[in-house]
C-alpha cells in the first residue's frame, strides 16, 4: 500500500470530515475544528506516515505503548488467525478461550511471584476500576468494610472512566462533572524539581512519602485500604521520584496493613529495562495495573494481576463478584497479546532496553542539559523529560505556563519529530527497537526544536 501520492484535496476532505462527525479524546473541539486534525494513514517501524505523506519519529510509542514498534506482521497474522478461528466468546458464563487461559499462564509466569492471577478488561481505565472494585470487596470479606478509601497522588493519571479519573489527580478532570467519587483521596506527588525547591532530592523523597502516612493519620487508620501510584508518573510529565521515595511508601503500606497497587500501564512490559516498574523499586505490590505495553497497542487490553494475599481471600471466601466486561478476555486481543509477549522475549527487547538501547538513550539525551531553554533532563530506560524554564540555572517556570512546552512540540510535529508536552515539561518513550542512529535523529530534531522555541521566545 503506498499512500505517499495522496493529495492535500484529499487531506482537507479527510479532516472536514472528521471535525463535523468525530469527537476527539483530550481535545478542545472547537480548536481542533479550525485547525485540522493530522492524519495518520500509515506506519512501519518507530515511523508514522501522514496522508501528505510526511514522516514523523514517533518520539511517544503512539501513547506509550507500540513498544515492539510498527508493522510487526506476526501481530497481524495472530489476530487474523484467531479471528478465523474464534472471534469471540464470553467469559461470563462457565466460559474461556484458550488465548485468554494461555495469556493469563503467561502473564503470572512474567510477573513478580506473588502474581497468579488475572482480571481481563479492555484498558488501564477499566483495570483500576476493577481495583477499585476489587479492593472494596477485599475489606468487606474480611470484615472490614469502613476501610473503603483508595489514597492517591495529585498529577497522578489513572485513566478516564469514573473511578480511573477519581484515582487520577488531574485537577482539570476533576473539575468536570463532580470528580472524585467518594472515598479517594490525594497526597503530594514527588516531583522534586517543583515541590522541592529547599532540600536534596534523597531528604525530598522521605519527605513527600511521608505525606502517606500523614494521611492515613488524618483520615484514621481503620479507614484506609489501599494506596495506587504509577512507579513513574507518565502523563504527569514522566516525574521520577527520588530513590528514597518508593521503599518507605512500602515500608508505610506494611505498618498500616493497606494495600500497595502499582500502575503500571506505562512502566509495565519493558519501558524502564525491568518488566515492570515495580521491579526497578524493588516494591512488592498487591495488585498490578496492566493494559498499553501488554499488546504494544495492536488490540485494546488491559488487566489486573491480584496477588496472592488478595486473590485467597476473593476467591477462599467467595460468593460472586458482580463485575465484569463484555470483552473481557477476549481472544483476539489475547492472541495478539500473547504474540507481542513472544516478540518482547525473542529478540531479548527488555534487556536490550536495560543493556544497550535505553543507556545510550539516556545519554544521548542527557546531552540537551546544556540547551539554554532546559532547566533539568531526567530519564530512565526508555523514558525521558526535560523541564523547560525561563532562566537556566534557576528552577523558575514561565509564567504563562504550559505556552513554552506547546510551541516546542508544535514545532516538533511540524519537524517530523512527535515530542508530547505536560505543561513546560517534554517528554518522550520511543519504542524499544528504536535504532541507535534513530536516536541521533531523535536528539537531533529535539534541539533544533528547542532552538526554535527559544528564538520564539527570546532566549538563549
Ligand atoms: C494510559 C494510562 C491509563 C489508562 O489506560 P486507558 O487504556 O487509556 O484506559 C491508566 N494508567 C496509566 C498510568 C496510564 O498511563
Amino acid at each position: 500500500m503506498n499512500n505517499d501520492t495522496t493529495t492535500a484535496r484529499a487531506t482537507h476532505d479527510w479532516q472536514a470530515l472528521d471535525s463535523r462527525h468525530h469527537l476527539h479524546p483530550f481535545t478542545d473541539f472547537q480548536a481542533l475544528a479550525g485547525e485540522g486534525a493530522r492524519i495518520i494513514t500509515r506506519a512501519e517501524g518507530v515511523y508514522l506516515y501522514d496522508s501528505d505523506g510526511r514522516r514523523i519519529l514517533d518520539g511517544m510509542s503512539g501513547l506509550w505503548c507500540v513498544n515492539i514498534g510498527y508493522g510487526r506482521a506476526e501481530l497481524a497474522e495472530a489476530a487474523a488467525r484467531q479471528m478465523r478461528e474464534l472471534p469471540y466468546y464470553n467469559s461470563f458464563f462457565k466460559s474461556t478461550n484458550p488465548p485468554a487461559v494461555e495469556l493469563a499462564a503467561v502473564l503470572a509466569g512474567l510477573t513478580p511471584p506473588q502474581f497468579n492471577h488475572v482480571f481481563f478488561t479492555n484498558s488501564g481505565s477499566e483495570a483500576n476500576d476493577t481495583i477499585v472494585r476489587m479492593v472494596r470487596r477485599y475489606w468487606d470479606l474480611l470484615g472490614e468494610p469502613r476501610r473503603s478509601v483508595l489514597i492517591s497522588r495529585h498529577n497522578a493519571y489513572h485513566g478516564s472512566t469514573l473511578g480511573g479519573a477519581s484515582l487520577g489527580g488531574m485537577a482539570a478532570m476533576h473539575g468536570q462533572g463532580g470528580l472524585p467519587i467518594p472515598d479517594i483521596v490525594h497526597i503530594e506527588q514527588p516531583y522534586w524539581f517543583e515541590n522541592g525547591i529547599d532540600v536534596t532530592p534523597e531528604d525530598y523523597g522521605r519527605r513527600a512519602a511521608q505525606r502517606l502516612a500523614e494521611k492515613i493519620e488524618e483520615l484514621g487508620p481503620e479507614r484506609v485500604g489501599a494506596f495506587i501510584g504509577e512507579p513513574i508518573q507518565g502523563a504527569g510529565g514522566v516525574i521520577i521520584p527520588p530513590d528514597s521515595y518508593w521503599p518507605e511508601i512500602q515500608r508505610i503500606c506494611r505498618e498500616y496493613g493497606i494495600l500497595l497497587i502499582t500502575d503500571e500501564v506505562v512502566c509495565g512490559f519493558g519501558r524502564t529495562g525491568r518488566w515492570f516498574g515495580c521491579e526497578y523499586y524493588g516494591l512488592e505490590p498487591d495488585f498490578l495495573t496492566i493494559a498499553k505495553g501488554l499488546t504494544s497497542g495492536y488490540q485494546p487490553l488491559g488487566g489486573v494481576m491480584v496477588s496472592d494475599r488478595v486473590a485467597e481471600v476473593l476467591i477462599g471466601r467467595g460468593g460472586e463478584f458482580h463485575h465484569g466486561f463484555t470483552w473481557s478476555g477476549h481472544p483476539v486481543a489475547c492472541a495478539v497479546a500473547l504474540a507481542n509477549l513472544r516478540i518482547l522475549q525473542a529478540e531479548r527487547l527488555v534487556e536490550r532496553v536495560r543493556d544497550e538501547i535505553g543507556p545510550y538513550l539516556q545519554r544521548r539525551w542527557r546531552e540537551l542539559a546544556d540547551h539554554p531553554l532546559v532547566g533539568e533532563v531526567r530519564g530512565i530506560g526508555m523514558l525521558g523529560a526535560l523541564e523547560l524554564v525561563a532562566h537556566k540555572g534557576s528552577r523558575t517556570f514561565f509564567r504563562d505556563r504550559g505556552a513554552a512546552g506547546t510551541r516546542c512540540r508544535d514545532h516538533c510535529f511540524r519537524n517530523g519529530l512527535v515530542m508530547r508536552a505536560v505543561r513546560d515539561t517534554m517528554i518522550v518513550a520511543p519504542p524499544f527497537v528504536i535504532t541507535t542512529a534513530e536516536v541521533d535523529e531523535l536528539i537531533a530534531r529535539a534541539r533544533h526544536c528547542l532552538d526554535l522555541t527559544a528564538t520564539d521566545l527570546g532566549i538563549g
